[in-house]
């Protein structure tokens, strides 16, 4: 981390994130930095990120920003005043560009008009809100606290505040969803005309709930095909509605990428505040405590600084999530060398293998590839 009071001299402006780690129930799959019964703590929580916001803006040199996220967790459980603080205090911390993206994610069944017109007054311009699944019965077995009907309505409800740019989250692979279930969620996703849409293959996480189930037998996980005919199922559907895919998950109508993201994988520098929330700047990467508690009671970040053999294969790790892939251009002016010269011999095998390829001066993943991403990561380690 940068030290002093200076005004930062960076080029580019840097993202900012804020971590609200609150929840109204945890979901069967969850293993985010993030607490279920816990809102008593929420005003402590938003008095202690205003201090921090406030420290770090001033250790950092009160550098520009063009993105904001407001991510969890659950923001919308923060009352209006809460989430107006937070933002005021970034807002003072950092000089916001005009025209800067700035995101807040929600869920379903937590939405409510006063907290959604608080954060367009405050000049929040996109809503993310996570749908997962069109049907009650796969909501419920994963553990969501709305139903497709609570969707809609938090739609409306943004939509009567004033917000079109909206994305909405869906998830595919559930323990017994099929590919017409899946099918019926982007059908329906469709019809509420989202900006973007970012769909997930769920992830069992070690501890989890849905990992217990699944390892006694009690929920089953659709077979790897009908995975990823759910996988190409989203691609086909998602093209013929306009929407491009920019990566591996994400998908957008022209002009509507999410630019926080785009920042975080192109190496953007971003700080990140609150429990578990990580930064990257100056070189460095940052942790914040993982843990609540640990947070609220002070305790301090941990900083690791990124060596230039880390940095080149961060550069492709997160650089190969994207569609476009990695600009040999990009990534020799960040690091002073091509990516051939760096990476040599490690490229042939994948490259050999049809899992990556040269396109229009990039390397990217191929269609193959992107099914088989930590093979080539193994490769290029
Ligand atoms: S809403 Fe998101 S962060 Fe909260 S428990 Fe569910 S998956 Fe985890």
């Amino acid at each position: 981390m940068a030290q002093g009071s200076m005004q930062s001299s960076l080029q580019h402006p840097i993202g900012l994130y804020m971590h609200v780690p609150f929840c109204v129930s945890k979901c069967a799959y969850c293993d985010f930095a993030s607490y279920a019964s816990r809102e008593v703590d929420i005003p402590r929580y938003v008095d202690a990120v205003v201090r921090e916001i406030a420290r770090r803006g001033e250790l950092a040199g009160h550098p520009r920003a063009d993105t904001v996220f407001l991510g969890g967790g659950t923001p919308s459980l923060l009352d209006e005043f809460q989430v107006t603080r937070i933002l005021d205090a970034l807002f003072g911390a950092f000089p916001v560009e005009e025209g800067a993206e700035i995101t807040c994610e929600c869920n379903p069944g937590t939405l409510t008009t006063a907290f959604v017109q608080a954060l367009g007054k405050a000049g929040v311009n996109r809503l993310s809100l996570g749908a997962q699944a069109a049907q009650s019965r796969l909501l419920r077995l994963i553990g969501r606290v709305h139903d497709w009907e609570e969707v809609i309505a938090s739609v409306e409800i943004a939509r009567q505040a004033g917000f079109d740019n909206l994305n909405l989250d869906l998830m595919f692979g559930l323990p017994s969803q099929t590919a017409a279930d899946f099918q019926e969620t982007l059908s329906a996703a469709m019809t509420l005309r989202p900006t973007h849409v970012a769909c997930y293959g769920l992830i069992v996480e070690e501890g989890t709930p849905i990992c217990r189930d699944i390892a006694v037998g009690k929920l089953v996980l659709p077979e790897e095909e009908v995975e990823r005919e759910m996988y190409e199922l989203a691609r086909q559907t998602l093209a013929e509605h306009g929407f491009h895919q920019y990566e591996i998950s994400n998908f957008a109508r022209e002009g509507y990428a999410c630019r926080h993201n785009l920042g975080c994988w192109t190496r953007v520098p971003y700080l990140g505040f609150g429990c578990a929330a990580h930064s990257f700047f100056d070189e460095c990467r940052t942790m914040n405590p993982s843990e609540l508690d640990a947070y609220l009671a002070g305790e301090e970040p941990k900083t690791e600084r990124v060596s230039e053999e880390e940095a080149r294969f961060e550069s492709m790790m997160l650089g190969l999530r994207m569609t476009r892939g990695v600009k040999d251009e990009d990534f020799a002016r960040m690091h002073g060398m091509g990516i051939r010269e760096a990476f040599g011999e490690k490229l042939d095998q994948p490259i050999g293998g049809g899992l990556l390829e040269w396109h229009e001066g990039a390397l990217r993943l191929t269609r193959l590839g992107m099914d088989l991403q930590n093979s080539v990561l193994v490769d290029l380690m």
